[in-house]
């Protein structure tokens, strides 16, 4: 089986449609969802079907897929009519890089003018 699902994490339960969330886009590998405390407008994380907690565990095609993923998702928030003028992508692994949810996930962040937000 390639997905595999980890007990009590939130992430595999929003890709299984057991939690809610705000799905932007999805395929066979990932989905693409709203952050629940968005940073800014417009704040999505890319996150693997496959439960991977960090880079250590995650593979090398479902990773390159991810990001991927990402890519697309910055371009069409470049694109779109928000106001969008720059991105942040920021990958958390481990606690000590502010790794909250312990699921792998991919912020991809539009950034305004004056949005004030900082790392
Ligand atoms: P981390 O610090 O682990 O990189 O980020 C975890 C992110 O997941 C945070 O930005 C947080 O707001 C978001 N998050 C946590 N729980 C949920 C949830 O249940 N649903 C959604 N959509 N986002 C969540
Ligand atoms: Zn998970």
């Amino acid at each position: 089986n390639a997905t595999s699902t980890a007990q009590d994490c939130i992430f595999c339960a929003i890709v299984a449609r057991q939690a809610e969330a705000s799905v932007v886009y999805e395929d066979e590998t990932v989905v693409v969802f709203m952050d629940l405390n968005p940073v800014t407008p417009g704040h999505l994380l890319v996150v693997p079907r496959e439960h991977a907690v960090g880079l250590e565990d995650l593979d090398g095609a479902t990773s390159a897929h991810v990001w991927s993923a990402g890519h697309d998702m910055a371009r069409a928030l470049r694109r779109s009519s928000m106001g969008c003028e720059g991105i942040n992508v920021l990958l958390c692994d481990g606690a000590v890089a502010f790794q909250t949810v312990f699921h792998f996930h991919l912020h991809v962040i539009p950034r305004y003018a004056g949005d004030g937000w900082t790392l």
